[in-house]
């Protein structure tokens, strides 16, 4: 599979909706705690194997160089292209073709999402297409996909039916878009419609939200988010508590027994500064085994037991449904960490979960997060190599030193 190593960012726009911040400060440079935001997107790119960055400027585009230089501190290879403010951003791209690889990444500078380049590269081979763009759930979208995976509809009026997506940047393109330009002086939107209308777009979903910096009340949700956070999310039966024999549930607070060596190295986690997210399939609500008021009464006095010990649960998300349900909450499927780091504010990908079942390394896999396995290592022989966990360990205890970096 070939991954791209050559990035370019859009980062020329004049930030309207942010001023007066962006009266200064070209919108890239806006400070999100004490960073430039630019610097996130920069960090994570070369986290993702990215070695050369191309900065396509335009608005105050000399304060990006003056900061980033040539990105050696970032251990990036930056380049600049500054245009004219008026320079919509189709040209900008057309002006720095010379330097392009074959195949690329294209990002915008205000977005920040959580993208695996690698899934996005297979993506981007599997499909073959000429561009493969990351999108999110949305009910008043511009776009529509096809049941392939192949973008059908890319509507920048947002008056077309059935729109469901909008789209995140984090595209791979191929230099055989320039192919699809008429006049340079274009919006990419444009070429994306053009290259649509020809078939030649993909698209991968990205469950995670989306964080931006294009108006001030979502700078500042970024900025919360984008802080370093201790959370550690961590699965319940069998792990926090014993559990019940196969095909039963924990029905009851007299069931709920505690495993010692894990609570233990919940509180020494603790007191390292982390607070835990519980997120546990309970099938048996939806099998009628035990009612969901039960198992509300079992989280709320655990929750109060472990928060005696002084070991911080900010939530418990449960799964009610059936696995016959298909749906996306049940792990293997992500849809619940989702839910937990936009609602805690939190990075799934400087984050782990802690299970025991082999479907909580692939959940953590699909949500984008490091996995700790409580068991032993021939339990996991069916996983693919990237659904691997970052550590195997006997207890909760053993991982606090991999947890805790001084
Ligand atoms: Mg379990
Ligand atoms: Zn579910």
């Amino acid at each position: 599979m070939f991954v791209p190593e050559q990035a370019a960012i859009l980062c020329g726009g004049r930030g309207t909706r942010l001023r007066p911040i962006t009266d200064r400060l070209p919108k890239p440079m806006v400070p999100v705690n004490g960073v430039p935001f630019l610097e996130y997107l920069l960090v994570q790119l070369r986290g993702n194997g990215i070695r050369e960055v191309i900065l396509m400027t335009g608005y105050l585009g000399q304060q990006i160089q003056e900061y980033f230089g040539d990105g050696n501190s970032l251990q990036l290879r930056l380049r600049y292209s500054h245009g004219p403010v008026e320079w919509d951003t189709g040209r900008r791209l057309y002006e720095i073709k010379p330097w392009l690889s074959d195949c690329f990444m294209l990002l915008y500078a205000d977005n920040f999402a959580q993208v695996s380049l690698k899934k996005l590269a297979r993506l981007h081979e599997e499909q073959g297409k000429l561009l493969t763009f990351t999108v999110q759930p949305k009910s008043s979208g511009n776009i529509r996909l096809a049941g392939d995976g192949a973008v059908e509809v890319y509507d920048k009026t947002r008056s077309a039916e059935n729109l469901g997506f909008v789209e995140l940047g984090y595209m791979i393109a191929s230099k055989k878009i320039f192919e699809y330009y008429g006049e340079i002086d274009v919006s990419f939107s444009d070429i994306i419609a053009k290259l649509v209308s020809a078939k030649l777009v993909a698209a991968m979903i990205v469950g995670d939200a989306y964080h931006s910096v294009s108006d001030p009340d979502r700078l500042k949700l970024t900025e919360e988010y984008l802080k370093p956070k201790k959370i550690l999310m961590i699965d319940r039966d069998g792990v926090i508590n014993r559990k019940a024999p196969r095909g039963e549930y924990i029905a009851s607070w007299n069931e709920f027994s505690f495993l010692r060596e894990n609570v233990r190295g919940m509180k020494k986690l603790s007191e390292a500064g982390y607070s835990f997210i519980v997120i546990s399939n309970q099938a048996g609500i939806a099998r009628r085994m035990v009612t969901k008021d039960a198992v509300d009464a079992i989280h709320q006095r655990m929750r109060q037991t472990l928060e005696g010990e002084g070991i911080p649960v900010l939530d418990v998300y449960v799964c009610p449904h059936h696995w016959k349900e298909n749906c996306l909450c049940r792990k293997p499927q992500p849809g619940l960490f989702f839910q937990a780091s936009r609602e805690w504010l939190f990075r799934l990908d400087k984050a782990y979960f802690v299970g025991d079942d082999p479907r909580d390394c692939q959940a953590a896999y699909r949500a984008g997060c490091g996995c700790v396995y409580i068991g032993s290592k021939d339990e996991l022989k069916d996983l693919s190599p990237e659904e691997q966990p970052q550590w195997v360990v006997n207890n909760l205890e053993d991982a606090v030193p991999y947890l805790v970096k001084p």
